[in-house]
């Protein structure tokens, strides 16, 4: 199975949402789940390529042309510091297979909000990719306490999402 994963943002052009009391950026955030799910991934079988950049459609061209089973993009959400929990949002009905056990590992393995899976038809990664596309919501980073859950449980998210790609693809 091939994984194709989509760090959110650019660390160097687009830092995505930034805690306003921390300053922690979205795009490190997500570059670090990015290399953890990585490993526990190809730990498991998968053969899996990462790119993070602001340039979508390369994203997306990359992807395709590597001919992926399933895209999976990392982001942060961030609204008004208060709102919190996790969300994964999808486009196909693979997609939202594929959310709905994403989402269930996260809920089942860390303390976080379940806002559930939801159908988006704006989201560039998911209409770009030919691949069962999700883009998972970690939590907010512009909230205090989601930022700790990310601060100290990023690992145990990764490796939630890493047993949904694979209940999926098993
Ligand atoms: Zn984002």
């Amino acid at each position: 199975m091939r994984v194709f994963i989509n760090p959110g943002h650019d660390i160097d052009l687009d830092s995505g949402a930034v805690n306003p009391n921390y300053g922690t950026r979205e795009c490190d955030v997500a570059r670090n789940a990015g290399k953890m799910l990585a490993r526990y991934l190809q730990t498991a079988g998968c053969e899996v390529r990462t790119l993070q950049s602001d340039d979508l459609g390369l994203v997306c061209e990359t992807s395709n042309e590597w001919g992926a089973d399933i895209f999976v993009s990392l982001h942060c959400n961030a609204f008004n510091t208060v709102a919190r929990g996790t969300e994964t949002l999808y486009k196909s009905y693979n997609g939202q297979q594929l959310a709905q056990l994403i989402q269930d590992q996260i809920i089942n393995s860390i303390n976080t909000v379940d806002r559930g899976i939801k159908k988006r038809d704006d989201l560039w990664v998911l209409n770009g990719t030919d691949a069962v596309a999700v883009l998972v919501e970690m939590a907010f980073i512009d909230n205090d306490e989601d930022l700790e859950i990310l601060n100290n449980d990023l690992d145990t998210i990764v490796r939630a999402i890493a047993r949904g790609i694979t209940d999926f693809g098993g």
